[in-house]
């Protein structure tokens, strides 16, 4: 055996084998991958009915995975319809109560499996691995555990009305589809699919071509927990082809999207020209990030840096642009360069490391475009803007500076660890220009004054506003989108609204006609 070779065992038991010599990034190579390349319907894996499929890749090196099925029109056919069948024989006739049971199981077991399911997405998507643990697999089995809480609650109202007794059901839609992004894998997975199960539909989801892996390793562990066949139905393929026909489908009577602002104009478009199903949409943002000459300087710093930097960049809400009042903009500056020069980046299975690859080729290469395009525009580059290392997909984290509004930087979704930040005078000017871009997901302010930050907080058009911090989620809070960010909220209560639908019923308390 070649001396290159390692084998681990992880603290979870999982078997992993590496060969540091055609690995030299030193990812994890599973053999075999824990993972099976079907697609999941009924409970069961099977390949696609034209036998095609797709090559996942590992974003440390270029290198190829693992090849998936690829469902095409026909796939989706077969797994709308188990959905279908499990909804009308099954999955509507099941408790509140048994369903909850059913998710907390399903909790249960994925976390008896979190260090498998944090090495596969790390290796697929390229995200630190102390992240995908402590991140992506905790809120993902957070989330089953919160939605399975809301199963049993979900009821109507009784309204007072003339004549009648009058009352409300909260009814599940039946099928939901789902269309989810590569950025947080596992995360869009359950955002998507507790809130459908809760409230008792059945879902199809397809996972992103770029990032698979996990979400065929999360349905291997619904039959486990005891889902009837065609509950949760997880395909793997491309947008243009089974994203196109589940959004398409005359059965699907919901389709959840997060992703691009303009393939959710498709979805939202095959929806309309076919059944009219419920749509929601979580799309890109621009968010902007607003520091007052007040703010605590050492905490706006730190957070400008999660802001942007966290997932490298490849988040929706990312603090991407960075408003810093006139009298604290040069000493931001000098720290906010500092700590982004000295962001640690390389081998995403290093747990020092901050940063990893961008998730693929095409995004790397769309990412240094832009950077491109931003210099060529006259903006300056104080840190950053090249290629980190000699393989895989890393690049420096950048911080722009001298930038303009109508730079296309400073006006379009990089999705990247790329950051424009600007100078202002006024709250007045801040807002205007915050506003500057056709987006509306998230925004943040830097201040010590109360009344400063609930003012700004009031005008921000977003539907997220974090005062002296970034990117916090709770399951218990809403978020979505204003304006082209997307409509409908997911998390908290809020969240049910998507999956049901309200059935008035009234039962006539007058006697029409009188025998006496
Ligand atoms: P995308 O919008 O192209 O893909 C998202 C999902 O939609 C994927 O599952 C994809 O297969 C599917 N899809 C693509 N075309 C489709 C179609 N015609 N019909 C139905 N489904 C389709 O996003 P991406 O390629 O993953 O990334 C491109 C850009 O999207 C990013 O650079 C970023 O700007 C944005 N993005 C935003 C988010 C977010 O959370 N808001 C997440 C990922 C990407
Ligand atoms: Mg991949």
């Amino acid at each position: 055996m070649s001396p290159t070779i390692q084998h681990f065992t992880t603290t979870k038991g999982v078997k992993i084998t590496r060969d540091a010599a055609n690995d030299p990034v030193s990812s994890p190579i599973f053999s075999p991958l824990p993972v099976n390349t079907g697609l999941f319907i009924n409970n069961e894996f099977v390949a696609a009915k034209d036998g095609k499929t797709l090559d996942t890749v590992n974003p440390s090196n270029g290198k190829v995975i693992a090849k998936v099925s690829e469902a095409g029109p026909e796939d989706v056919d077969l797994a709308v319809h188990a959905a279908e069948k499990a909804y009308n024989d099954v999955w509507s006739k099941t408790s509140g109560k048994t369903r909850s049971r059913l998710m907390h199981k399903l909790a249960d077991i994925l976390e008896s499996h979190a260090e498998e399911l944090a090495q596969i997405e790390t290796l697929d998507n390229g995200k630190g691995i102390s992240f995908s643990r402590g991140f992506d697999v905790a809120e993902l089995i957070q989330c089953f555990r919160y939605y399975a809480g809301w199963a049993d609650k979900i009821h109507g109202k009784v309204i007072d009305t003339e004549g009648a007794f009058s009352f409300t059901r909260h009814e599940p839609i039946g099928v939901c589809g789902a269309i989810i992004p590569w950025n947080f894998p596992l995360l869009m997975l359950a955002w998507k699919i507790a809130p459908a199960l809760a409230t008792g539909n059945t879902v199809v989801l397809k996972t992103s071509e770029l990032t698979p892996l996990s979400g065929l390793k999360f349905a291997s562990l619904v039959a486990e927990a005891g889902f009837p066949p065609g509950v949760i139905n997880i395909i793997t393929g491309y947008g243009p082809r089974a994203g196109d026909a589940l959004a398409r489908h005359s059965k699907v009577g919901k389709i959840a999207f997060t992703g691009s602002t303009n393939v959710g104009r498709l979805v939202m478009k095959a929806a309309a020209e076919s059944n009219l199903k419920k749509v929601t949409l979580e799309l890109g943002g621009k968010s902007p990030n607003i520091i007052f000459d007040d703010a605590d300087l050492d905490e706006a710093v730190k957070w400008a840096h999660h802001g942007i930097f966290f997932n490298h960049g490849q988040t929706c809400c990312a603090g991407s642009r960075v408003y810093v009042q006139e009298g604290v903009y040069d000493e931001f500056l000098k720290r906010f360069s500092k700590i982004s020069r000295d962001t640690k980046i390389g081998d995403p299975f290093d747990e020092g490391n901050f940063q990893g690859p961008q998730v693929s080729e095409t995004q790397y290469n769309r990412i240094m475009s832009y950077i491109e395009h931003g210099i060529k525009e006259g903006a300056k580059v104080a840190t950053g803007g090249k290629r980190h290392g000699t393989e895989g997909y890393f690049i420096e984290p950048t911080v722009f500076t001298d930038v303009k509004e109508d730079m296309k930087i400073m006006q379009e979704e990089i999705f990247g660890p790329v950051v424009a930040v600007a100078k202002f005078k006024t709250l007045e000017e801040v807002i205007e220009k915050a506003h500057l871009t056709e987006y509306g997901l998230a925004a943040a302010v830097f201040t010590q004054n109360v009344t400063k930050a609930l003012e700004v907080s009031a005008l921000l058009k977003a539907g997220t506003v974090w005062v002296n911090c970034v990117n916090q989620l709770d399951y218990n809070t809403p978020f979505g989108g204003y304006r082209q960010s997307g409509f409908g909220r997911e998390n908290g209560k809020y969240a049910l609204d998507n999956y049901t639908q309200i059935k008035t019923v009234k039962v006539n308390l007058t006697r029409s006609t009188r025998s006496t």
